[in-house]
């Protein structure tokens, strides 16, 4: 089995995931970039391949079981062998002025959607790769959530947290929620799982709003590439760890 490391991104076509699978690729990964259109998974590795970086597309769309599945058996082609997982795929939810969602008047279809997108997606993505995970000497898994999923964070009215965003939101509290079973889970293994906080990001979710997305990559990057011994079943910002 070759010694090159591999790093499965999900939604690593654009913005943070695409800049997490080029940083994870300058650092020598061979990157498998996870996009749910074919077309934008391609054109991604395409341009990674111009920077250097192994890469190949992995069609995924973490709402389909099918399409999880197919990746699956895409991943057991190239070596069957995963050292990095990092769930990025995420949607926001339709929000109304400054993007608020209002909880009073939530469309539930959409809340279902962004439950399944960022939630059951991850869960379905990681356990999909988890025996690919588990053939890594050092198997690192990130979750890449909000500080607005932090409840705490979000139940202080002294912490200026933003509109209220209650679809979203809520799906990164129930995603750090889900970190931590996994964290629990995994104990002795060697698997370290961690939620990663990017910071306010300019991309297409933000309305290209925050700071770069080269920057915001950093956290993730950080927690993925983690050596041996170090913590799992945390959240993190930039800053160090931030609470639930
Ligand atoms: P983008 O909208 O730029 O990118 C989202 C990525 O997720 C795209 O590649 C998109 O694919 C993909 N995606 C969406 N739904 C699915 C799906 N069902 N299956 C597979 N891929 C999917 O957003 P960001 O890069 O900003 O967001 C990335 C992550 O960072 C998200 O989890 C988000 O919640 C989180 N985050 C972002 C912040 C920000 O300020 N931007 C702040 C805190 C957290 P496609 O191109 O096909 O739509």
């Amino acid at each position: 089995m070759s010694n090159t490391k591999t790093a499965l991104v999900t939604g690593a076509n654009k913005g943070l995931g695409f800049e997490i699978a080029a940083g994870l690729g300058a650092r020598g990964y061979r990157v498998a970039v996870g996009a749910r259109d074919e077309a934008r998974g391609d054109a991604a590795v395409r341009t990674l391949h111009a920077a250097g970086v192994d890469a190949f597309a992995v069609p995924l769309d973490v709402t389909s079981d099918r399409s999880v599945t197919a990746a699956a058996e895409l991943i057991r082609r190239h070596g069957g062998r995963l050292d990095v997982l990092v769930n990025n795929a995420g949607i926001s939810g339709e929000t109304g002025p400054g993007w608020t969602q209002d909880p009073t008047t939530l469309d539930l279809d959409v809340v279902r959607q962004v439950v399944e997108t960022n939630v059951y997606g991850v869960i379905r993505v990681t356990n999909a790769m988890l025996p690919f995970l588990r053939r890594s000497a050092s198997p690192r898994i990130v979750n890449v959530s909000s500080s607005v999923g932090s409840v705490t964070w979000q139940a202080d009215p002294a912490i200026n947290v933003g509109p209220i965003m209650a679809a979203y939101s809520p799906t990164k509290s129930y995603l750090n929620a889900v970190t931590v079973h996994y964290a629990r889970q995994f104990a002795g293994t060697g698997i370290l799982i961690n939620a990663a906080c990017p910071g306010l990001v300019a991309t297409d979710f933000t309305g290209f709003h925050g700071r770069s997305p080269r920057e915001a990559a950093a956290t993730p990057i950080r927690l993925a590439t983690l050596p041996d011994g170090s913590p799992t079943g945390s959240f993190f910002n930039d800053d160090g760890v931030i609470p639930w």
